[in-house]
């Protein structure tokens, strides 16, 4: 397979992102997220997941991201590292287009270990989770029993993967590990300055996330939400923060401390929504395409799974027939709607 004509969809936005969900499962609960306890039946079999890879290659996806749910609960999450890495080094091989592959994680499950066999399978990225560092709100933004003892031990669980990703060649200066958190009005808005004096000393990357209304069961209320202004200011107000602007086709805003101290990014797809060029194509562990994260629907690629030019094909004409703009149409409209849930999703 050589490399496609571009894709463009009715908003001439191109497919550059794919982003594949493992598991639906996860280890955690966090409130915001509601993650489901078993996956659905028929999780995509490695091969499925290869050419489905293959086939986003090929139509001009530059960066591959695993997630889930809890992607390390997933024992698919290494031999499809192994099988792209043999793809990306094979020349001819629409695997070659992938700059980038990159997994999320909560990193409860990233140990020294693990993370030697993520890096040495191909993992060029992790990027790992955390809401608060005092214990009781680390806990109950996680969904946590036990209070703070246990949402200490989750800090620390965090503390020790970032430990882990760098030691292990995951260098936090060119971005290949970060951290991201979900602020909520409310709830854990006063953890940021915490999560950003420990970023800044870890020497990672912050990514600080609107909380948004995915799925149907967190209860979002647009009060809740803090927003990319808000947060900005309220760090610039203890760091002074200059603007770096956003990548065309990016997530996060990103803003760079003048006193040295790295940068954060912030991901507003409540308060200022990047749908303008948004150029990702998420598909759940049991293989259904949604173009939006906000979308009610899928469209189910199984029947297409065994066969390069089918699955080819289908991915053509949903992403052809692409009009969404769901987060930028969120004011206008009513959220009545149902929409898919976020560990389905993959985020
Ligand atoms: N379990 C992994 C983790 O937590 O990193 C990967 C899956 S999780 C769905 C991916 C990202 O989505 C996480 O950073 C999580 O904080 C974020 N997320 C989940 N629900 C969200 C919500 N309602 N609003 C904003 N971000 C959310
Ligand atoms: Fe699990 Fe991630 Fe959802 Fe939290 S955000 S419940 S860690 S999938």
């Amino acid at each position: 397979m050589s490399a496609a004509p571009l894709l463009s969809d009715q908003r001439n936005r191109h497919l550059r992102v794919l982003r594949l969900s493992l598991t639906a499962r996860c280890n955690l609960a966090c409130p915001y997220c509601c993650p489901d306890l078993q996956d659905p039946p028929g999780l995509l079999s490695l091969d499925q997941q290869l050419r489905l890879i293959r086939v986003a290659a090929r139509l001009g996806a530059k960066t591959l991201r695993l997630t889930g749910g809890e992607p390390l609960l997933s024992d698919r999450l290494l031999p499809l590292l192994q099988a792209v890495a043999v793809g990306r080094a094979t020349p001819g091989d629409p695997l070659q287009g992938l700059q980038q592959v990159a997994v999320t994680s909560n990193g409860v499950l990233l140990n020294a270990e693990r993370a030697r066999d993520l890096r040495a399978a191909g993992l060029d990225r992790i990027t790992l989770s955390l809401d608060a560092v005092d214990g009781a709100q680390a806990a109950r933004m996680a969904g946590l029993q036990g209070g703070a003892v246990s949402g200490d031990r989750l800090v620390q669980q965090v503390l020790a993967a970032l430990d882990a990703a760098r030691s292990n060649g995951f260098d936090p200066s060119i971005g290949a590990v970060k951290l991201n958190a979900v602020i909520q009005r409310g709830n854990n808005d006063d953890q940021l300055i915490p999560l950003a004096t420990l970023a800044r000393r870890e020497g990672v990357e912050l990514r600080l996330i609107e909380y948004m209304d995915v799925g149907n069961r967190n209860g979002w209320e647009m009060d809740q939400v803090l927003t990319a202004a808000e947060i900005v200011e309220r760090i610039h107000q203890c760091w002074p923060l200059q603007p770096e602007g956003r990548a065309v086709g990016g997530t996060a805003r990103r803003w760079r401390y003048t006193d040295g101290g790295g940068s954060i990014g912030v991901i507003a797809s409540i308060s200022a929504p990047f749908c303008g060029d948004c150029n990702r194509l998420r598909v759940t562990a049991d293989g259904r395409a949604y173009t939006c994260l906000f979308a009610a629907e899928g469209t189910d690629l199984t029947p297409a799974l065994h066969c390069d030019a089918l699955l080819e094909q289908l991915i053509r004409d949903l992403w052809i027939r692409r009009r969404d703009r769901y987060s930028e149409e969120r004011g206008a409209t009513s959220i009545a709607s149902p929409h898919a849930e976020m560990a389905y999703l993959g985020g």
